[in-house]
């Protein structure tokens, strides 16, 4: 047996993935499985997208882009940057990156080594905890509470910072719970970490579309006071029902691009050519199909939302963005995992169990509603049926 570096030995999983393997092969079985288990938009991809990425295949654009990305990506991030946010950013600050995790990456591993600590969001996406364990760094849970909404809280993030802290990830709207913080938790966040300013910041903004209620999302990059220590990512696959392409992007502070930039030189050199065209498209053509795919998934939510409040055992807040509902399912008394396991087994519903988010995820189980509202009803019914036995 080849003997690796410990690190690999430390490097976790995402058992979402795991989820949908058992899922499809269930399905090869002839079973017809219901997935609520993967995180990813049941819509195609917008079909000018799609357009634009084959027509730059056809016009010859097959080689390497710069390692940071296309320009014209890049001011296309800015511009919508700019109109999402109100805040005006250089292109020259734009990292066009191999998916949204890639940042993830790439920011952990510039701060994580040993000896030095990185909080992080639980429960959180699980890749977060798996990288910083890769790095030797201390992974800190910073809790995500139920009974605050799911959102995280300024003063509890706030009293987990010591000397060793290097880098603090937040996300909102959030997966796996929904949970959206509000701008007035986000502002006293802010004002705390002046005293820190040592701490790093990565604010993982991949749902910020995806807010329901009227709940208006708080991007980080609104704060100047903190700018030249934030990581913003961000990226294609939710918005624009783009997962599979592999296209996220990522705003940098000066003193940090340069490093990243190398990064990607010396590992996945650029992000493939007509993919970025595509991206191109994607957010400078109309964006009435991402429309409707959000209310679609306002619907959707209602709908998740009722039925598992009828479920016995289970209760569910109303999540107020992305396409996730974490339903708590403490009082039906088995642990979180085995029940989503038996639902996938015994009642083909594909779920994701709340521990695969972290320790605070004991007790619940995360439904991402991104299926049809008949699916959806059928998986609710399916689960009854299975508990009433
Ligand atoms: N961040 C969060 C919170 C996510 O839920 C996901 C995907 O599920 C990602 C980042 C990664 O996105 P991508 O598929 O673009 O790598």
């Amino acid at each position: 047996m080849l003997q690796t570096i410990s690190a690999f030995d430390r490097i976790g999983e995402e058992n979402a993935f795991a989820v949908l393997a058992r899922a499809a092969e269930l399905s090869r079985q002839g079973r017809d499985v219901i997935n609520l288990g993967i995180g990813q938009p049941d819509f195609r991809t917008p079909d000018h997208i799609v357009e634009a990425a084959i027509k730059a295949l056809r016009d010859g654009h097959h080689g390497y882009t710069p390692a940071n990305g296309l320009p014209e990506c890049r001011e296309a991030v800015a511009e919508r940057t700019l109109q999402t946010t109100g805040i005006e950013i250089s292109p020259d600050s734009v990292m066009i990156m191999p998916g949204g995790k890639v940042t993830m990456f790439a920011a952990i591993l510039m701060f994580g080594e040993p000896g030095t600590e990185i909080l992080y969001p639980d429960p959180g996406f699980p890749i977060y905890r798996s990288m910083i364990e890769f790095t030797g760094a201390t992974p800190v849970p910073v809790p995500i509470r139920e009974e605050n909404g799911f959102a995280f809280s300024a003063e509890e993030t706030l009293s987990l910072i010591t000397p060793k802290t290097r880098l603090l990830i937040l996300n909102s709207p959030a997966n796996p719970t929904g949970g959206v913080t509000p701008k007035s938790e986000i502002e006293a966040l802010v004002r705390g970490l002046e005293a820190h300013p040592q701490v790093a910041i990565l604010s993982d903004e991949i749902y910020d579309t995806m807010t329901y209620d009227g709940e208006e999302h708080c991007s980080l990059l609104t704060f100047e006071q903190i700018r030249d220590r934030l990581i913003l990512l961000n990226g294609w696959s939710k918005t624009w029902a783009m997962t599979g392409w592999r296209m996220g992007w990522s705003i940098w502070p000066d003193g940090l691009y340069d490093k990243v930039r190398k990064l990607a030189v010396n590992c996945w050199s650029c992000v493939n050519a007509p993919a970025q065209f595509g991206g191109i498209a994607a957010i400078r053509g109309p964006q009435d199909a991402v429309d409707t795919m959000i209310s679609a998934f306002d619907r959707r939510r209602g709908v998740i939302v009722e039925g598992l409040n009828e479920l016995p055992g289970v209760s569910c807040a109303t999540p107020k963005g992305a396409f996730y509902a974490f339903a708590n399912v403490r009082d039906i008394g088995r642990p979180a995992k085995h029940l989503a396991s038996e639902l996938l087994e015994k009642a083909d519903v594909a779920l994701v169990g709340g521990p695969d988010f972290g320790i605070l995820g004991e007790g619940y189980i995360r439904f991402s509603y991104a299926n049809s509202e008949e699916n959806i009803l059928r998986a609710i019914e399916r689960i009854k049926n299975y508990l009433d036995k």
